[in-house]
């Protein structure tokens, strides 16, 4: 393998930091070898941190309603060939009972901006479930709110936030999402959050349309003035009824590649193996895990729900129990040396 490639790689890995060119080297690699001492890099340095157990967060995706319009996703405002659906919260609680029943500590409630689960709503929810399972680590996923509206989900006891980013890069924010969305928006909710006391998810879609290496290394660049607890990323994936829907499909092999330098550079992350990443391969979530990924999110929504939030097209586990997904994930999970834990998988510097 190329000696430079090596030196770059070894320098992440010693510094915490990558150079444009490291960059554009390690991107541009072919595959085989050089990309290999990569991946083993990446491992060595999650398995010192977490040993080889990864963690479960149960996904309940409780509402496909949206009043966002951004272009790539499957359940923005304008589809109107969306099926839309809303969870009560007694199904809300039905489900995060199920996953406790199977294992989980950690409940990730996802949906569209949906204006119907207003502040009262929400925090009833979140209050019900923080009472039924004390010991929780609840994680929301529904978008950009107001300060003091994240602070009442807080209060009610709430205590991770995932909002990807998407992009760092206001142009390219602009080529993604309606003139009424804002990158600089974005990147506010996320302070905001972290200053409250969340632990708090960023993140980007892999080879979305216009998406150049300046943009990711951007990306990094945010990744590292935020310092998140978590980061999400994923390939894009089109979706046949949004505006992206001729678009190439982002790459597995950069994904793999970026996860793996996102764990160099931030050794303690939390760090999904995507749904996404497991549609656009097969073993795509493995492949996750042994670039060091550490955490996989299963599906704990209702099986009658769960092919209507479709995001991107062809969508994996959309017609599985979430026992049986659990169970599917724990074999995948040994089939490669790790384990299921069953611990909250906090970040190891974050109590609370
Ligand atoms: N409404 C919430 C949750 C969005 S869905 C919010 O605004 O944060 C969660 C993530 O799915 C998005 O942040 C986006 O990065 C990803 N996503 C959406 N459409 C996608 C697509 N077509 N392909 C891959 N990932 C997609």
């Amino acid at each position: 393998m190329s000696r430079d490639l090596k030196k770059e790689i070894d320098e992440i890995r010693r510094s915490g930091r990558i150079s444009r060119e490291g960059l554009e080297l390690i991107l541009t690699a072919p595959a085989g070898d050089d990309t290999g001492y990569l991946f083993e890099a990446a491992r060595d340095t999650s398995l010192r941190i977490f040993g080889r157990d990864i963690y479960l967060r149960g996904l309940v995706e409780f509402t496909s309603h949206c009043k966002n319009d951004c272009y790539y996703c499957g359940i923005r405002r304008s589809n109107t060939k969306a099926d839309r659906y809303r969870l009560t919260e007694e199904e809300i609680l039905a489900c995060c009972d199920a996953g406790a029943g199977l294992g989980f500590s950690t409940f990730v409630l996802q949906g569209g901006d949906d204006p119907y689960y207003d502040d009262e709503r929400m925090c009833h929810i979140i209050s019900s479930i923080r009472a039924r399972h004390p010991d929780c680590a609840i994680t929301l996923s529904i978008g950009e709110r107001s300060r003091k509206t994240y602070q009442s989900y807080y209060d009610a006891g709430a205590n991770r936030y995932l909002l990807r980013h998407e992009t760092a890069n206001e142009d390219h924010y602009g080529m993604l999402h309606p003139s009424s969305m804002s990158g600089k928006d974005r990147k506010r909710c996320l302070f905001d959050l972290k200053e409250i006391g969340y632990q708090v998810g960023c993140g980007i879609m892999v080879g979305t349309p216009c998406q150049t290496r300046d943009d990711i290394y951007e990306d990094i660049l945010f990744m590292q003035e935020l310092g998140p607890h978590m980061i999400g990323i994923g390939p894009f994936i089109a979706h046949k009824d949004t505006p992206f829907a001729n678009e190439d499909n982002g790459s597995v092999d950069v994904t793999l590649k970026l996860l793996a330098i996102l764990r160099l550079i931030f050794p303690k992350v939390l760090l999904p193996a995507t749904t996404a990443l497991g549609t656009a391969d097969g073993a795509g979530r493995e492949k996750g895990i042994l670039a060091g990924a550490n955490v996989l999110m299963p599906n704990l929504s209702p099986p009658d729900v769960r092919g209507k939030y479709l995001l991107y097209d062809g969508k994996i586990c959309t017609g599985e129990e979430a026992a049986e997904c659990r169970i599917c994930l724990q074999k995948r999970i040994e089939s490669i040396g790790y384990h299921v834990s069953d611990d909250r998988g906090d970040h190891p510097d974050f109590r609370n």
